[in-house]
């Protein structure tokens, strides 16, 4: 490999180590495995470890790790070291089949949702053979499940890896009723576009909001925000330059694809995209990429800042979600291909698609939430938190082409392979796909962008309903044409089943702005739900058509999703609970000593005027007086109230009254500190601002 690239893949156990590190019997027992055409044996899983360690060992690893993805969204380690003494006391280093299989963690302070007694610990690890192994560190990290004694899940990898499956089975069938026999297996291919902040670090050393929360809890917006669009893929500052070059060092050598690096819509906001790979290793991959994006931000200085929301009155941050399925022949079946008009497979996914996004849109919609996103959906510049489906004029006017029964070619190709932009350049690539971002689930050529997730969620989830909604809906699809004899009448039934579809599911469809208030309107008129916040969202997990869905193909048990249930309402008001907290923290030992201190300034000020007070002085001392009035006594009130619902327990409804009555009193709250901080001395108010914190680099 050239240079820049010289050690891509070198911290990763990846195909070429395995193949040249395995006997060979022992790799292809190990391929088998992988594509789930096996299992693995004693004897193939100890060779296995054995290259493994001595591969880590060469490379200075001192220990080895299940790593693992618990049900709080981010991943857990717990590291032992290969050395042990043997039965005569002397060192040697030891890592059997056995430990590179299966694990138990003590990891009894996870989150289970009642799944697992906290006095019995056991909970078991099991490497997913389909993520590869890494180095981290001096740490050899093995990708694993998380499952419980009485094997119910307790992370996010293990029903994603059913999902994959369900998805799996019903592609291949329905493609191999279309007619293509020799598809065995198909498999979801994942990009997943990583929005973040960077700051100096010492502004989040000064502001204990971002530092507990992730997100300013206050602030008044700079005198310039993101108005001009200058920001937006513009020159990189040469401070963030160096971060991301570390960065991509980093992921590059962990095998990661890093590619495509730009600055975002919001000042010092950026964007990493990786190629797209397997959907449950991207999802790994992306774990890693937070990781090391925070890891690399405090090396230089700087602070990664993940959350949705970081910052009000500009952008927030999210993931996008780049999803398509993969056959083993390497077809895209959401590839249009030159005539997408006539491709009646092409035409069967979208439809499937859209129909399990229609009926499964509140799923969608609890999928891609968290506390953080709530500041995001639907604020400036983000999805709306209702789903839709935008496919471009091209596919729209193709399906309804298909629908109205017109000749299905009536779709107007909007190519620009007519149009040579510059003299010279006899190849163009054309691009079939028009652009909307203003939408949350678009087709973007040969893939649906789900935008909705948040910047800091795992990705798991998303693709898990993706994944499984898409799978029950080709299986309905896959019904109707199962027994139908002739490949041509097959085929007439397909375009039927399309049609009835796009009847039925049409209200999903919008290509308008996303962003309007209109839309809002429309949206309600047509019935398509509009859940405001993340509390809301989690309710579908009792719905019993979505439990129905999720238990029929085993994805999640009934049990598992209560659990779930419970954890994401704990997990609610626990992060407003530290957000309440910190508010009044910083208002009781920062902002109210500032401006009182701030009033007897210019109170002394003004006494020193003799009779003749300046007009200037007499104004800013009735406005500090009512800024110490506002910001108390606002306070005061968010306290009270917190008090009272924080003794209701941690219930759903309980988190609806967080929602719906806490929220909006830490906005008066920040709303009273906002106005201060326009007019405060910074002789007195040493909080740093927008200003300082986001024009700095
Ligand atoms: P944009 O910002 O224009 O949407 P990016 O290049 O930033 O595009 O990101 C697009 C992401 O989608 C990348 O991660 C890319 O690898 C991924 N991607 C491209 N083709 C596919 C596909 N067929 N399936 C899944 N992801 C894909
Ligand atoms: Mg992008």
């Amino acid at each position: 490999m050239e240079a820049p690239y010289e050690e891509f893949g070198s911290l990763v156990f990846g195909e070429n180590e395995l193949r040249e590190r395995l006997p060979r019997p022992v790799y292809l027992s190990y391929k088998k495995t992988v594509t789930n055409e096996g299992s693995l044996d004693r004897p193939t899983a100890d060779a296995i470890a054995h290259a493994m360690k001595r591969w880590a060992l060469e490379k200075g690893a001192t220990h080895y790790t299940h790593w693992f993805q618990p049900l709080t969204g981010t991943t857990a380690e717990k590291h032992d070291a290969f050395i042990e003494p043997d039965q005569h006391g002397q060192p040697f280093t030891h890592f059997s089949g056995k430990n590179l299989i299966k694990g138990e963690p003590d990891a009894s302070s996870f989150p289970s949702g009642g799944l697992r007694a906290t006095f019995e610990a056991r909970g078991y690890t099991y490497w997913d053979v389909t993520s590869p192994v890494f180095i981290k560190g001096s740490v050899l990290c093995i990708p694993t499940i998380f499952v419980s004694y009485n094997g119910e899940s307790l992370d996010k990898k293990d029903p994603l890896l059913k999902s994959v499956k369900v998805l799996s089975d019903a592609s291949t069938r329905m493609v191999n009723l279309l007619g293509e026999k020799d598809v065995k297996s198909c498999s979801t291919s994942v990009g997943l576009e990583q929005e973040y902040f960077l700051v100096d670090k010492k502004f989040v050393d000064a502001r204990p909001d971002l530092k507990l929360c992730g997100r300013t809890l206050f602030g008044s917006p700079a005198p310039k925000g993101q108005e001009l669009d200058d920001h937006y893929f513009g020159i990189i500052p040469e401070r963030v330059s160096a971060f991301m070059k570390d960065v991509n060092h980093s992921l590059w050598k962990l095998g990661i694809y890093a590619k495509t690096e730009h600055n975002e819509v919001a000042p010092q906001q950026f964007e990493l995209a990786p190629v797209f790979s397997d959907g449950n290793m991207a999802v790994d991959q992306n774990q890693l990429t937070m990781e090391i994006l925070n890891k690399t931000a405090e090396k230089h200085g700087l602070a990664c800042l993940l959350h949705e929301k970081p910052f009000a009155g500009i952008n927030g941050s999210g993931k996008h979600n780049n999803w398509s399925i993969t056959t083993d022949n390497g077809q895209n079946l959401f590839s249009p291909g030159d005539k997408p008009a006539e491709n009646i497979r092409f035409l069967a996914f979208i439809c499937s698609f859209i129909r399990a996004v229609d009926e499964n849109a509140l799923l969608l919609r609890m999928s891609a939430s968290n506390p953080g996103n709530d500041h995001r959906l639907g604020a400036n510049e983000a999805p709306p938190a209702i789903i839709s489906v935008y496919l471009g004029a091209y596919i729209e006017q193709i399906l309804y082409g298909l629908y109205m029964n017109s000749p299905a070619q009536s779709g107007k190709k909007e190519t620009v392979t007519e149009f040579n932009p510059i003299s010279g350049l006899s190849y163009i690539p054309h691009d079939n796909t028009d652009r909307n971002r203003t939408s949350p689930v678009a087709f973007t050529g040969n893939k649906f962008e789900f935008r909705m997730v948040g910047s800091s969620m795992s990705a798991a989830v998303p693709n898990i309903v993706l994944n499984t909604i898409m799978a029950d809906s080709l299986n309905k699809f896959a019904d109707e044409l199962e027994g139908i004899k002739y490949l041509q009448d097959v085929r007439v039934k397909a375009l039927e089943v399309c049609r009835k579809i796009i009847h039925d599911h049409k209200r999903i469809l919008f290509s308008g702005d996303g962003y309007s208030e209109e839309w809002v309107k429309e949206a309600e008129r047509r019935g398509l739900p509009n859940v405001r916040s993340f509390i809301e969202s989690i309710d579908i997990l009792d719905d019993p058509a979505t439990i129905d869905l999720l238990t029929k193909y085993n994805v999640y048990s009934r049990k598992e999703l209560t659990a779930r249930k419970a954890i994401y309402t704990e997990q609610y008001i626990k992060t407003v609970t530290i957000e309440v907290r910190t508010l009044l923290e910083m208002v009781r030992k920062d902002i109210l000593p500032a401006v009182t201190a701030d009033l007897k300034f210019n109170m002394e000020a003004a006494a020193a005027c003799g009779k003749k007070v300046p007009a200037y002085l007499k104004n800013r001392c009735s406005r500090l007086d009512a800024a110490i009035d506002d910001i108390y006594l606002s306070a005061e009130k968010l306290d009270e109230k917190f008090c009272a619902l924080s003794a209701e327990g941690q219930t759903s409804a309980a988190g609806k009254k967080f929602y719906y009555e806490i929220c909006p009193l830490m906005e008066d709250v920040r709303k009273a500190i906002d106005s201060y901080e326009v007019i405060a001395d910074k002789r007195f108010y040493k909080m740093p601002s927008y200003m300082d914190i986001l024009y700095t680099l």
